[in-house]
Order: structure tokens, then C-alpha cells, then sequence
């Protein structure tokens, strides 16, 4: 067998895929499984911006190699929403980078950033891709826990100096996958003011910016002074449009990183196919009504699951925003205990919180990702199973 260059055997293995093939057992075998365990949207795109793809798709001048870091367009129409949703302002030429959805960034960063033994730091719990970057840079990570009485935020005081002093790059994520807490400006200042005075710089993942519940609008790294000379956000319209699988997202602010990012890139790509950079443009220009609704529609999924965990005795605190419910899960199981027992007993499939870090150890991921009726019957199996109370 032809063996693995040695950064690839640091990758984290993929927690999830070993539920993934119990639920197909279970389906195999003809139960009806509820999935709520992955973070895949589930509605369509909007119909405008398939139909915007459809007319730039036939046109010849994107059938060649768009231009290396991608059309002008879509990064004056970035640029654009910005300064629209945020009050930002943004320089298209200098200032963002067109990505393979955020995802790309969020791994590319740290090779751009991290030399071997560089520390990043990472929450914990959080999305495992930041992991994968700064393990195929070689860097080391320190693990910012993020703890439920400080609202899943940071604490900076309680890092180690050490790594602290080590630190190259950090990651912070709101609204968070997994916890599905929000930050407010404060946070955002606080982190600039840290990354400022220890050099660091700050990676804002923005992938749920849209998504915000109870009239509060989720802020933006950017939006806040001195942003743009320590970090930059990554922006994605996966999550926004419903558009996962076209992967379009965006690196965003300090004009250095963004330079970087772009130089990485154009080692390993072009840019994304010109027609897609069309009806991205479009999606970010069009009337943002179907935000809006979106907005609406997982806010709604967000009060049924609430409702039907309350009437079961299942208490949590209900999420500021992003389309996860983050639920404590009873003392006497770990998560992967319990997520087993769901999916054995109830055929409700959960993410267990410890495959996001040891700090999301206690913690089950619920994704609001079906409709309000299939929430509600997985909370009315998994009651019937009186586990509560
Ligand atoms: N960041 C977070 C926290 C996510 O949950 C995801 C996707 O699940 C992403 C970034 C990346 O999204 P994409 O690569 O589709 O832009």
C-alpha cells in the first residue's frame, strides 16, 4: 500500500463518520431516522439566483479561466453588502478575497500565517476545519475553552501565557457552531484590543452571520474600530443562501491577509467558475427578502424545538443564533453514550459535543435542519423514552 506523507496522518479523523454509517445501518434495516446531527441546509437555493446561474452559465467568456483571484464583480459586490448590512467599508482590490467557500480559508489561513511550533488558538468546543489547517501547517494548538456561564466567549485572562506569547493566529466563531451562542460588540472589541497588544491575528468566522434569532442582529468582527489591522472575516453564502454546494465564500479586511490568501490560492486554483461568480453577485446584490426569510424560518424551527423540549423536561438555554441548539445531556452519560442511545432508542440521530472538543464534553448539537413537525416528533420520541426529570 502506498503510505500517507506524515502531515496528513495528523489530520483529525472525521468524528462523525462512524455515526453516519450506524444511521445507514438503521436505515438499511427500514427504521425511519430523524437526522439532526449534521450541517447540511436543507432548503433550496432562492429561485433568482438559480435562474441567475442558468442565463450566465451559457455565456463563452466564463467557459475560459476566470481571472486569478475572480471577477471584479463579486468582490464590488461583497464589498457592497458590507457596507449595506454593516456599515463597513471595504477596498474590492485589496481588501477580499473570493473563496471555495469559507472552508478553503478557514484551512489556507494558517499555512499562510503559522511557521512549525507557531500556536493558534482555537475554542473549544468549535468547528474541527480549524483544526485540520493548523495541523497541515504544522502549528500547535492551545484551546480556549468556551464555558456556558461566560456565554460560550473566551475567557483571555485565563490563557497561558506561554501560549499566548507563542500565538500567531486565533480563531473566534459567532454566531458558534456548535454552542449557538452570539458575541456582542464588546467581545468583538476585547479581541481587538488582545490581538493587538500580543500581535496576533484574529480569523472572525462569520458562516452564520445571517442567522440571528429574537431581533438581534448578529455584529460583525468588521464593524468594529481597528478590526482591519489585526484580522480579517471569512463570509460564506452557504449558510446566507442556502447555497452549500455552489462554495462561494469570502475572506474580508486586513489587506496583508487577504494578499496571502490569495497568493496560496493561486498555487492551487484558479478561481471559482465565472458563471457561479455571476449569480453570486446577483445573490449578494438581488433584494435580501429571502434572508429575511430564512431568518424566519429557522427562528420558528428554533422556538417548536424549545417548546417541545420544554414539555419534555428537557432544560436548555435556547439559542441566540446559527441553525444549531447546543442541549446539556443528563449527568449519569458522556455525549457518545448518549447520542448512541437516541439513535438506538428513538432513531434520532444527534452530534455528541465531545467530537467538537473535550470542552463540549456534556453537550449534545441538535441541527435545526428539518422542518418544525420532524423537530418535534424527534422531541416527542426521545420523551417517550423518560429520561428527563
Ligand atoms: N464555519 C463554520 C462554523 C461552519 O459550520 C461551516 C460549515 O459548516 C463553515 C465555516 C464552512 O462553510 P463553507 O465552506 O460552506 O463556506
Amino acid at each position: 500500500p502506498i503510505e500517507a506523507a506524515d502531515r496528513l496522518k495528523r489530520l483529525p479523523t472525521q468524528f462523525f463518520a462512524s455515526l453516519v454509517s450506524k444511521v445507514n445501518r438503521q436505515i438499511a434495516q427500514g427504521h425511519d431516522v430523524i437526522n439532526l446531527g449534521q450541517g447540511n441546509p436543507d432548503q433550496p437555493t432562492p429561485a433568482h439566483i438559480v435562474t441567475a446561474l442558468q442565463q450566465s452559465a451559457p455565456d463563452p467568456k466564463y467557459h475560459k479561466y476566470s481571472p486569478f483571484s475572480g471577477y471584479g464583480f463579486l468582490k464590488e459586490a461583497i464589498a457592497k453588502r458590507y457596507l449595506d448590512d454593516y456599515g463597513v467599508e471595504l477596498d474590492p482590490e485589496t481588501e477580499v478575497a473570493i473563496l471555495f467557500g469559507g472552508k478553503t480559508g478557514l484551512v489556507e489561513i494558517s499555512q499562510c500565517l503559522l511557521n512549525p511550533g507557531d500556536v493558534c488558538l482555537v475554542p473549544d468546543p468549535g468547528y474541527p476545519d480549524y483544526w485540520s489547517g493548523v495541523e497541515l501547517a504544522g502549528g500547535r494548538m492551545a484551546f480556549m475553552p468556551l464555558k456556558e456561564q461566560n456565554g460560550f466567549l473566551p475567557d483571555y485572562s485565563a490563557l497561558s501565557p506561554d501560549d499566548v506569547n507563542k500565538a500567531k493566529l486565533m480563531f473566534v466563531n459567532y454566531p458558534n457552531n456548535p454552542t449557538a451562542a452570539c458575541a456582542p460588540a464588546s467581545f468583538y472589541d476585547d479581541t481587538i484590543e488582545f490581538a493587538a497588544k500580543h500581535g496576533i491575528v484574529v480569523a472572525s468566522d462569520f458562516a452564520y452571520g445571517a442567522i440571528g434569532f429574537d431581533g438581534k442582529r448578529p455584529v460583525s468582527f468588521l464593524e468594529r474600530p481597528g478590526s482591519k489591522e489585526v484580522g480579517v472575516e471569512f463570509y460564506t453564502l452557504s449558510k446566507t443562501y442556502n447555497m452549500a454546494g455552489w462554495r462561494v465564500g469570502f475572506a474580508l479586511g486586513n489587506a496583508d491577509v487577504v494578499r496571502l490568501i490569495n497568493l496560496i490560492q493561486d498555487h492551487y486554483y484558479v478561481s471559482l467558475f465565472g458563471g457561479i461568480q455571476a449569480a453570486a453577485a446577483y445573490a449578494l446584490t438581488a433584494p435580501q427578502d429571502c434572508v429575511r426569510q430564512l431568518n424566519d424560518v429557522y427562528e420558528s424551527r428554533r422556538n417548536a424545538l424549545f417548546g417541545a423540549l420544554s414539555r419534555i423536561g428537557w432544560e436548555a438555554k435556547p439559542s441566540d443564533g446559527s441553525f444549531f441548539a447546543w442541549l446539556p445531556v443528563p449527568k449519569r452519560y458522556s455525549s457518545a453514550e448518549f447520542a448512541d442511545l437516541l439513535l438506538n432508542e428513538a432513531h434520532v440521530m444527534v452530534a455528541p459535543g465531545i467530537g467538537f472538543g473535550t470542552h463540549g464534553e456534556g453537550y449534545v448539537r441538535v441541527g435545526l435542519l428539518s422542518s418544525e413537525e420532524r423537530l418535534e416528533e424527534a422531541v416527542r420520541r426521545i420523551g417517550a423514552l423518560n429520561l428527563f426529570g
